[in-house]
């Protein structure tokens, strides 16, 4: 029997299928959610506050602004899931906290936020491909034109900046967000960019007709190689130095791990959520 295709594709999951096919098999198509980590719920703190940023007056948007916006985002981390799975021990808070700070003003150093001029924030797009029906989904952290009227999507990273040696790769998602723009405006963006915060550093790339047919392509071979994994029922496991942070490693055969157990506890949430 034939194991159910995920319901979309979104950077994030190319990227975890890229990764490793069988920790995607858990995350995607079993639905075992991974569990936060401090740098994801920071990251997602972060977010929120340049979103509120990006929401005040354009004149407005000071260094007092940006901290108040923090101070804001983190008013409302009581209710949020993930903080209150995440469980910082309150030792912990503090340092937590001032980091989220170091974070906003370095994202301040990079860029003067009172010039930007945003069109979308936390902007949802989604895209169908008449043959395939593969239902391709992102969401963009800021889409602006720039003084030269140009478009550009740019995407924030609350960590380092890769190796220039992974540099490429990790601009697939933004390439994604260009061509799902595209799709929907009619109009190809002139300039993706990853804004890392963690040390400060911009990567930006022109999306091109060449570069735009080639995530095209990638998409729809990956979306190919997810179709065939699920008719097989055979999601290989990749072994590398990311299976150091992997949620799924009890479950993973490759690491001593058992297939069975994911299994059981996958149909155990399923009973759970009532599917
Ligand atoms: S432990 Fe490594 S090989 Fe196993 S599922 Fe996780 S990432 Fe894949």
């Amino acid at each position: 029997m034939a194991l159910p295709l995920p319901s979309s594709l979104s950077p994030s999951k190319i990227s975890s299928f890229t990764d490793c096919p069988l920790a995607f098999r858990f995350e995607a198509i079993e639905r075992i959610p991974s569990r936060p980590t401090e740098a994801t719920v920071k990251g997602t703190l972060v977010h929120s506050a340049l979103e509120r940023l990006m929401t005040l007056d354009a004149p407005a948007r000071d260094r007092a602004a940006a901290h108040r916006c923090l101070d804001e985002a983190r008013a409302a981390l009581p209710e949020d899931p993930e903080w209150i799975e995440l469980a910082l021990p309150a030792s912990e808070h503090a340092a937590f906290f001032t980091h989220a700070g170091q974070l906003v003003d370095a994202y301040l150093g990079l860029e003067d936020p009172t010039t930007i001029d945003a069109s979308g924030l936390e902007l949802h797009l989604e895209h169908t491909d008449p043959s395939s029906g593969m239902l391709l989904r992102g969401i963009i952290d800021r889409l602006e034109t720039d003084p030269h009227g140009t478009l550009v999507v740019t995407d924030y990273k609350t960590g380092r900046s890769p190796n220039p040696r992974y540099a490429q790769s990790r601009m697939v998602g933004v390439h994604v967000y260009s061509y799902l723009v595209e799709k929907n405006y009619g109009h190809r963006p002139g300039r993706v960019q990853l804004l890392y915060l963690g040390d400060q550093k911009v990567i930006a790339e022109e999306p091109t007709e060449q570069s735009t047919r080639a995530i095209e392509r990638k998409v729809g071979a990956i979306w190919d190689a997810i179709t065939r994994s699920c008719e097989r029922e055979n999601f290989q496991a990749r072994v590398s130095p990311l299976c150091n942070w992997c949620d799924y490693r009890e479950f993973c055969p490759d690491k001593g791990g058992s297939l069975e157990l994911g299994l059981e506890t996958a149909a155990a949430l399923r009973a759970a959520r009532g599917d």
